[in-house]
């Protein structure tokens, strides 16, 4: 929570108390307070024509996650040490179908990040039209540096307790940064050992081999392109010959710079924890993909390997002059500076493809610019979009084609453009995507409790 914010977006009378009480029960939670916030402040014009879903109470209960579950994972390292890992699945909202969301492996996971993630999942999951509930889990283990049978044995740990909470009716989890392909396989089998179940439908982003759906992997990265391109096809713009800056170099990263590249623009920068590349001749996807994927090394070996690319240590890679931004690493990345600079380049279009990567400043300070901004609750919704397309495919058992997917995923994102559009427009804040996601999204979520009653 930051001045900014607060400034930017004040409550009004009638959601004030419901953030007084996150803040009197979350006090130790800046990522959860953030994200509340942030819907809060943008649903006031619906609200006021709507006062039956304040009267109903249904903010106080959003706000709520209806269970948490937190857990203990032990497990033995390489040299048969005890390593204890906390566990986590925070099951927010199940009123629009199964809990869905990822899972996330990362040494900062704490409840405030999951909550975070979770209570943007419910608006985000409405928002895809697909009928799906929102949850995340995950947990402060970190796979960097640990050997496979490390990350086998903590997978292994992790699921003996979570597969209780879990059901292609309950709760389907998926990936999430430090949760890839890997991770899933030894998570799915884990739990068909304990329950005896080949289920499927409990867990997406499984291997295309084993019940996964076509696109998955690329969906999240796919989509926050598409999502750009419908932003600027509303302007007659459109994504040829734009440079585009990416953050990250995990799975949406890697995919936004090939759909990026596939929609004739060039992407020319990634980034991982050690700092950033410029490659000026455009990112060469597959030796991105050998680095990040097979070899699971550091991003400056990309530099060491292509003659066109220099890495730069530290420092921000938002310095770097680019038309469209894909901020597609963590949350709060992209800060005030950031943005300062990134407009001062001449920036058009800036479409989150992480999680609440930017600052609450760092968006303001872009919507005042008259820049085009996508909160990543839209624009990054096309991961769990077509993991909902993954648990039609594993329900009838069909199995559809990388084309007719990608389709499937292109029309999602232009109606999740639409809908956002549309509530903006519709509530008096045109072109304010943040304000038009969290309407359109909450409104879906709040018909949907309204009909089913406190409960
Ligand atoms: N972790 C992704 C997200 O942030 C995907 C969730 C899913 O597919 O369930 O939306």
């Amino acid at each position: 929570m930051t001045a900014t914010q607060t400034e930017f977006h004040p409550l009004t009378e009638s959601v004030q108390p419901v953030f007084d009480t996150v803040l009197a029960r979350s006090p130790h939670e800046p990522e959860f307070q953030q994200a509340v916030h942030e819907v809060l402040g943008t649903i006031s014009p619906m609200l006021e024509q709507h006062p039956e879903y304040v009267e109903a109470g249904i903010l106080e209960r959003l706000v709520e996650p209806e269970r948490q579950i937190m857990f203990r994972v032990p497990w033995l390292d390489d040299s048969g040490k005890l390593q204890v890992n906390r566990g986590y699945r925070i099951q927010f909202s199940s009123v629009l179908g199964p809990y869905k969301g990822g899972l996330r492996f990362h040494p900062s996971v704490n409840l405030s990040i999951i909550k975070f993630l979770g209570f943007e999942q419910i608006f985000k999951n409405a928002l895809t039209g697909q009928g799906i509930g929102g949850a995340k889990g995950g947990s402060d283990f970190d796979p960097h540096g640990r050997s496979e049978a490390e990350v086998m044995r903590f997978c292994q740990s992790f699921m003996s307790e979570l597969y209780r909470h879990l059901g292609e009716h309950t709760d389907v989890p998926a990936g999430d940064i430090g949760v890839g392909g890997r991770e899933i396989g030894y998570l799915f089998g884990t739990y068909r050992k304990i329950t005896n179940r080949h289920e499927s439908g409990m867990f997406t982003g499984k291997g295309t081999g084993w019940g996964g759906a076509e696109v998955r992997t690329e969906a999240t990265g796919y989509g926050a392109v598409f999502f750009a391109q419908e932003m600027l096809a509303v302007h007659n713009e459109s994504l040829a010959g734009k440079r585009v800056g990416i953050s990250g170099s995990g799975n949406v990263a890697i995919y936004a710079i090939q759909k990026a590249a596939q929609l004739g623009a060039t992407a020319v920068t990634a980034s991982d924890s050690s700092g950033y590349i410029v490659d000026d001749a455009g990112i060469d996807l597959d030796l991105l993909r050998q680095l990040k994927e097979v070899e699971r090394t550091r991003i400056v070996e990309y530099a060491n390997r292509r003659a066109s690319a220099r890495f730069v240590e530290g420092g921000s890679v938002w310095d770097v002059p680019v038309d469209i931004a894909v901020p597609s690493a963590t949350q709060n990345e992209l800060s005030l500076a950031d943005a300062e600079a990134l407009i001062a380049n001449g920036v058009r279009a800036v479409s989150e493809g992480a999680n609440m990567p930017c600052v609450p400043e760092a968006v303001a300070a872009f919507q005042q610019a008259g820049v085009l901004f996508a909160p990543g609750k839209a624009a990054n919704a096309g991961g769990v979009a077509t993991s909902a397309l993954e648990m039609s495919q594993n329900a009838s058992r069909q199995r559809w084609t990388f084309a007719d997917s990608e389709n499937k995923l292109r029309e999602i994102m232009a109606d999740i453009h639409d809908a956002a559009f549309n509530a903006a427009e519709k509530y008096g804040v045109p072109g304010d995507y943040v304000a038009g996601a969290n309407i359109a999204g909450f409104q879906r979520v709040a018909t949907a409790m309204l009909a089913q009653g406190v409960i």
